[in-house]
């Protein structure tokens, strides 16, 4: 039995969204852009071995920094087909087999993803269908007449093909081509017409967008804390680091890896929200490899834990205890630190201090103290796990 071959992903997400009259990619679904379900939809397959983005040349940055996980964000160009091509050039190298899948679809089920992946395994290529249930017509010279719709279906994405095959079919320039699929059955190419989802819409005007608000929710929110203190180190070569930020005059604190109580107090409050134990259980002080690690390596990987089970971030509340060093001149390096290494914007964090009122052990400057409240959020999951069953 030959090993089964690679399975990569493509989302098209470089549209200007004429018909909506705004960016449709980034408009918000319970905490992520609507491209970025599209991308998960992929990302989280267990079959999918990696995912690529094309994004709108002016927006690549945010595209890269929302999509840490991506194998590459490209540049689209002004037709579907150049932006598809783009896409394709970037896999330059690889074989298996690719799915491109439009960044409009925010809702992709798993069962559809076998599906297409079936269909390609079996045939070489594959696309989602549709039957047409209502009444078509077409308007001509002679007046309207009906069409016999049993003939006629709808196609969706993901389509899917071997890597060849998609190669084939975009070495030719064809500025005209809205629909993939199309080049390969030009080439004569066998292509698995598999059952689509009626749930995978395509976000083109503005009561999609509604009806998407209406598909993905209701929304499950969680709130976790995370509490933590660390004495001053007698060590002077022991530097501060709070918030992922190394400040400079002030001793270090005592600790195995970098003693960075801020991000200590906000890794908790991630896990506890999630459910998913504490710091400690994950990066245990026994294991040498968090040795003075940085506390940012920490963060992140809590983040992508909390990010593979679908939850989004939504916001984290700081508050650090201190007499010494002061705070305020490095809340805002602390903030752009925090949210690099989350993956999520700035606005979402927030950093407070104050002093313990010469209060009790932090009151003597002996350690610094910090609390953190995480807010977490993740739609309920029928509709993209595919739970509710499909049409067949
Ligand atoms: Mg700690």
């Amino acid at each position: 039995m030959n090993e089964r071959p690679a399975v990569y992903g493509l989302v098209v997400a470089a549209g200007r969204s004429e018909r909506f009259g705004a960016d449709k990619l980034w408009l918000d679904l319970e905490g992520r852009p609507v491209w970025r379900w599209a991308f998960e939809a992929l990302l989280f397959h267990p079959r999918v071995d990696g995912v690529g983005i094309v994004g709108s040349p002016d927006r690549l940055d945010e595209f890269a920094r929302a999509a840490p996980e991506a194998l590459f964000v490209v540049p689209g160009g002004d037709t579907r087909h150049r932006s598809v091509a783009a896409g394709l050039a970037a896999f330059h190298g690889r074989s298996g087999l690719l799915l491109v899948h439009d960044g409009a679809r925010p809702f992709l089920s798993r069962e559809l993803v076998d599906r297409v992946v079936e269909g390609v395994e079996r045939e070489g290529a594959a696309c989602p269908f549709l039957p047409i249930t209502d009444t078509v017509k077409e308007r001509g010279e002679g007046g309207v007449r009906t069409l016999d719709r049993s003939r006629l279906m709808t196609v969706q994405t993901p389509q899917g093909a071997r890597l060849d095959l998609w190669r084939r079919a975009f070495a030719h320039e064809r500025p005209e081509a809205t629909d993939d699929i199309a080049l390969l059955e030009e080439l004569s190419v066998p292509i698995a017409w598999v059952p689509g989802d009626r749930r995978n819409i395509k976000i083109t005007v503005r009561e999609d967008y509604e009806r998407a608000l209406l598909l993905a929710g209701p929304a499950e929110t969680r709130v976790g804390i995370g509490y933590d203190v660390h004495r001053f180190s007698e060590r002077p070569d022991r530097e501060l680091r709070l918030g992922g930020i190394l400040i400079p005059d002030c001793p270090g604190l005592e600790g195995h890896s970098d003693a960075d109580v801020v991000i200590h107090a906000v890794v908790d409050a991630l896990l506890g929200a999630a459910s998913m134990g504490d710091i400690g259980a994950l990066f245990p002080d026994t294991d040498d490899r968090w040795k003075g690690a940085s506390s940012l390596l920490f963060l992140r990987e809590a983040g992508e834990r909390l990010r593979a089970s679908k939850w989004n971030i939504v916001s984290v509340d700081i508050s650090v205890i201190a007499e010494r060093p002061r705070i305020a001149p490095y809340r805002i390096p602390m903030i752009t630190a925090m949210a690099e290494a989350l993956s999520v914007a700035e606005d979402r964090i927030g950093v407070k201090a104050t002093t313990n009122e010469r209060l009790g052990a932090i009151g003597r400057s002996e350690g610094i103290a910090a609390f953190a409240v995480a807010t977490i959020r993740r739609p309920s999951g029928g509709i993209i796990d595919g739970s509710l069953g499909s049409e067949r």
